[in-house]
């Protein structure tokens, strides 16, 4: 059969409508750039929501993905294979970790935290310690229990009956976390930084205090670190920033670099209870994932890139500040590393989208995080002359949205 090309209107008529994508449709990526069907060029501050943090197409995960391509894509976890056990091996000597479990998505990665407080309470504090808590706002996947456990009722409408056992409380609010937390508890989950939620970063003292209290009451600690983890936070896990571990972490987005991977991190003790048969994934830990993953964590992982992303945020800041110093858009900027957050100012509060929009028009990626931010998650490896550059089209961006007569 002899095919049209396809454009994106196709994408109203045979796509199931839960998204609503961009007018353009991109065909290529080096580095910081794309370029769309018409070859028009763009620079990239999206990094596919926080996921390609070495740029697209790097020369070095292009290779790992080609060799490991030639040789074993998929057995199944009937079998191991060795990208999986190398990339578990590095991970471990990296971080707080002595062992992993791969799934393909941040929810799935969650999921199986989740999953295992609750199994590792069972095991050890009997049937009445079942009750998760988490934070609002937060985001922690689209499955019936991470987005029930996220507590965001616009995500939640409509498939109820939801899990029960979860209970929210507000984020970076200690006392009120405190009033909540019980024997009950059997984990508490958190993002160390909001990602979907605003861009926000957990005060050192709730995080210290939320590990504290944990403790005291026996409860596993989870970080969600699917979006700030993996170099993001100019630290290779934000936790390490902090200097609070959790008990598990879980982490996706950038894992892969663009490649489908999450894992899910923590002790052999907490291990010990996800034993033979009681949880798994046909393709978690799959050889091509894992292969891509093990180059992506050999670059992220380095002292002087995750310095170089330290650096960069400052790069950004200095640049977002001129910005509003001229237009005064923006009543707070913010972020950690190179997740960045823009919080509108009161007359433009509701309106990011349209930054979006204008900033698509000027040939630049943007991202949002809920009506009143507009979010920042460009390559960790972005060179300063594109952060110029792309700093000066979304200044021409936020000029043109002013020159609007205001709705
Ligand atoms: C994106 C995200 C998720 C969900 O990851 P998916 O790969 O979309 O399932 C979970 N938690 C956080 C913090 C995220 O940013």
């Amino acid at each position: 059969m002899n095919h049209p090309p396809v454009s994106r209107a196709l994408f109203d008529q045979i796509m199931v409508p839960n998204y609503a994508p961009a007018a353009i449709i991109p065909v290529r990526g080096e580095g910081s750039r794309l370029w769309d069907q018409d070859g028009r060029e763009y620079i990239d501050f999206a990094s596919g929501i926080a996921v390609t943090g070495l740029g697209h197409a790097h020369p070095k995960l292009v290779a790992a993905l080609a060799e490991q391509a030639q040789k074993l894509w998929h057995v199944s976890n009937v079998l191991t294979n060795e990208p999986a056990l190398k990339l578990a091996r590095r991970l471990c000597e990296l971080t707080f970790a002595e062992r992993v479990f791969f799934a393909n998505s941040g929810a799935e990665a969650n999921e199986a935290a989740l999953k295992l407080a609750r199994k590792y309470s069972a095991d050890h504090f009997g049937p009445d310690q079942r009750e998760i808590i988490a934070f609002t706002p937060s985001f922690h996947g689209r499955t019936l229990f991470t987005v029930t456990v996220g507590g965001q009722p616009k995500y939640t409408e409509g498939f109820e009956p939801l899990p029960p056992g979860i209970t929210h409380v507000p984020f970076n609010d200690l006392a009120a976390f405190a009033e909540a937390i019980s024997d009950q508890t059997c984990a508490v989950i958190v993002e160390p930084v909001l990602g979907e939620s605003g861009v926000i970063s957990a005060t050192p003292t709730f995080l210290q205090g939320v590990r504290e209290l944990c403790d005291r009451h026996k409860a596993l600690l989870i970080f969600d670190e699917v979006q700030c983890g993996n170099g993001r936070s100019g630290h290779l896990y934000a936790y390490m920033g902090y200097g609070v571990t959790p008990d598990i972490l879980t982490t996706a987005k950038g894992l892969g670099g663009g490649f489908p991977i999450s894992a899910m991190l923590t002790t052999t003790a907490i291990a010990a209870s996800l034993n033979v048969g009681s949880h798994g994934t046909t393709y978690g830990g799959n050889p091509l994932g894992c292969a891509v993953a093990n180059a992506a964590l050999e670059l992220f992982s380095a002292p002087e890139l995750l310095a170089d992303v330290r650096r960069k945020h400052a790069v950004f800041m200095a640049g977002l500040r001129r910005i509003n110093e001229r237009f005064g858009v923006f009543r707070e900027l913010r972020g950690m590393g190179l997740l960045l957050g823009c919080e509108l100012a009161e007359t433009w509060r509701g309106r990011s989208r349209e930054f979006i929009k204008a900033a698509l028009d000027e040939c630049l990626l943007v991202l949002v995080a809920g009506p009143d931010v507009i979010r920042l998650a460009p390559a960790l490896i972005i060179p300063d002359e594109l952060i110029e550059e792309g700093l000066s089209r979304f200044e021409r961006a936020i000029a043109r949205l002013c020159a609007q007569p205001t709705p």
